[in-house]
């Protein structure tokens, strides 16, 4: 069994956990479970860290960010044999991560003085004698809680915009993927040897707990919108703000105009790659009733050729013991309410594999629908028009992402559609550019990773501006006039006093 344990796990007090690769059962690595005053200490050393990166400057950061890309790209080989063995992807789609995760930290590290850095603002008219700027400040030490599902690129969104924009960060990698974390971290230690601006700690949720509650700037997490609750909860005490990047439902919609064929690969992909383990993967399907049968023979051919497995399979195992109980219970659930399973189905789960499931007819109430499955499982459902379709995208609690395909009307049905961002004719496109942000609405979170967003997400804007010549209408003082109060009077009807037209 691919479980976590902690050393001796039947110890109370255990100083370790055991990481195990999830298709095999072998134990992979072991770490320290760190405690809260470790916490606090790999804090404190941030926290000097900080003060010397942000002294740098834009520039030698980017300088240093980019030797640290160097680095872990050099490693990709490394890194990516890593994360298969912690977490179980396949090595093509480890690969695929790291490229895309690089993509957004050479973006945050040639934007981030654009983006962040001191600019003039025009004042207004009653304040013309002013000189303003603003400018976006670090929060210090940034604290960043992270995933498993896609170890690199998930805590690298946070981590490499927090960096970029002048931050020291302590990242507490998931149990699952300590060994990834610490592989990262250690990559950017060769590159940037002087100080700790960037560090990992390991454990459980109780020392991510404890990272919350630390002398931090912010927390960007990224997770479970159980979890997030929890972490929120533990930040409120010291009003540290959070980022919360979280789980999604989201659907891809096919029109009737729509390339079927690419609707299909795109559904396959964006259903069971990394075994559905993915914040914005397809989970539900809404097809146009006049290629509702086309589409899914289609989605079925393409479906059956992949197998979940070891070697050269291209679908790796569940990582997480426990989704695998969500996923089958998800499964009977739908089976028992009128759902039929077109592909794989109950006995499609085999160990800690699932093969590829496609359900149809399956209530809009069913658990299938509404929660996150995380396994490599669909639901497709006809509907008579986008109209419906939209309705029940909307449904849902979550927001994260979309996929539309259509040839003629793709941009307007995204407008529609409530989520974070939207992929129109291509599926997840929206997270692989590194200048548009990434997050969500509702149930799947707030606050943006990636983009100009992104870099604001971890500084706070600090506005400053110099009296350049007193006023002729000194207002904000005890000897202001009544002939100052009379203009200012006069002014107010004729800048704001007009009457919209009707
Ligand atoms: P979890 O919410 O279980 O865990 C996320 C992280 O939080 C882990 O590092 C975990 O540590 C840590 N943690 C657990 N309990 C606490 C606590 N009380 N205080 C602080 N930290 C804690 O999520 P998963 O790791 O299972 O990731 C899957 C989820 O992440 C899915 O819902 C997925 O949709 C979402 N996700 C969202 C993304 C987005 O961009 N919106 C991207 C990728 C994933 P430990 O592992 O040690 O318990």
């Amino acid at each position: 069994m691919a479980t976590r344990e902690r050393s001796g796990s039947s110890q109370v007090g255990a100083s370790t956990f055991d990481v195990r690769n999830p298709a095999t059962g072998a134990v992979v690595g072991t770490y320290p479970i760190h405690t809260a005053a470790e916490v606090d200490e790999a804090v404190a050393h941030a926290h000097q860290g900080a003060v010397w990166w942000e002294a740098l400057g834009f520039r030698e950061r980017a300088r240093r960010l980019n030797a640290w890309r160097a680095e872990i790209a050099w490693g990709r080989e490394e890194l990516a044999q890593l994360m298969r063995q912690e977490m179980g992807k396949p090595i093509s789609d480890a690969k695929l991560e790291i490229a895309m995760a690089l993509e957004h930290l050479a973006w945050a590290a040639a934007n981030a003085e654009q983006v962040l850095g001191r600019r003039s603002v025009a004042p207004s008219l009653l304040t013309l004698n002013q000189a303003c700027a603003v400018e976006y400040r670090p929060f210090g030490v940034v604290g960043v809680i992270g995933p498993w599902n896609y170890p690199v690129f998930t805590p690298l969104g946070s981590i490499s915009f927090a960096l970029a924009a002048g931050n020291a960060v302590v990242f507490k990698p998931s149990e699952f993927t300590p060994g990834v974390g610490k592989w990262l971290v250690a990559a950017f230690a060769r590159a940037v040897p002087e100080q700790p601006v960037l560090q990992a700690i390991t454990g459980f949720g109780e020392t991510g707990a404890a990272l919350c509650r630390a002398d931090i700037g912010k927390i960007g997490f990224t997770g479970s919108a159980a979890t997030g609750k929890k972490v929120m909860a533990a930040c409120a005490e010291n009003l540290t703000p959070v980022l919360m990047e979280l789980g999604g439902k989201d659907a891809l919609i096919v029109d009737a105009d729509a390339d079927v064929d690419a609707a299909a690969d795109a559904a396959v992909w964006g259903g069971m790659s990394n075994a559905g383990q993915t914040c914005l993967g397809v989970e539900r399907v809404y097809v146009h009733t006049d290629v509702y049968e086309e589409f899914l023979i289609e989605l079925r051919a393409l479906a059956m050729r992949l197998r979940a497995g070891t070697g050269a399979a291209k679908i790796g195992p569940v990582t997480m013991p426990k989704q695998l109980d969500i996923i089958r219970g998800h499964m009977k659930d739908a089976l028992s309410r009128g759902g039929r399973a077109v592909l794989g189905g109950l006995d499609s789960i085999d160990g800690h594999f699932v093969q590829p499931t496609i359900l149809v007819d399956v209530p809009e109430d069913s658990a299938a629908v509404t929660e996150e499955t995380f396994g490599p499982t669909l639901t497709v459902t006809r509907v008579r028009d986008m109209d419906e379709a939209l309705e029940r995208v909307n449904a849902s609690t979550y927001g994260l992402g979309g996929t539309v395909f259509s040839r003629r009307n793709g941009r307007a049905i995204a407008d529609r559609i409530r989520a974070g961002g939207v992929s129109v004719n291509a599926f997840v496109a929206h997270a692989t550019i590194p200048s548009l942000p990434l997050g969500g609405v509702g149930g799947s979170g707030f606050g943006r990773v990636h983009g100009p967003e992104g870099l604001k997400e971890f500084a706070y804007a600090k506005s400053t501006t110099q009296q350049r010549f007193p006023s002729p209408l000194a207002l904000t003082t005890f000897t202001r006039t009544e002939t100052v109060d009379r203009i200012v009077d006069l002014l107010v009807s004729v800048l704001h006093g007009r009457k919209a037209r009707r």
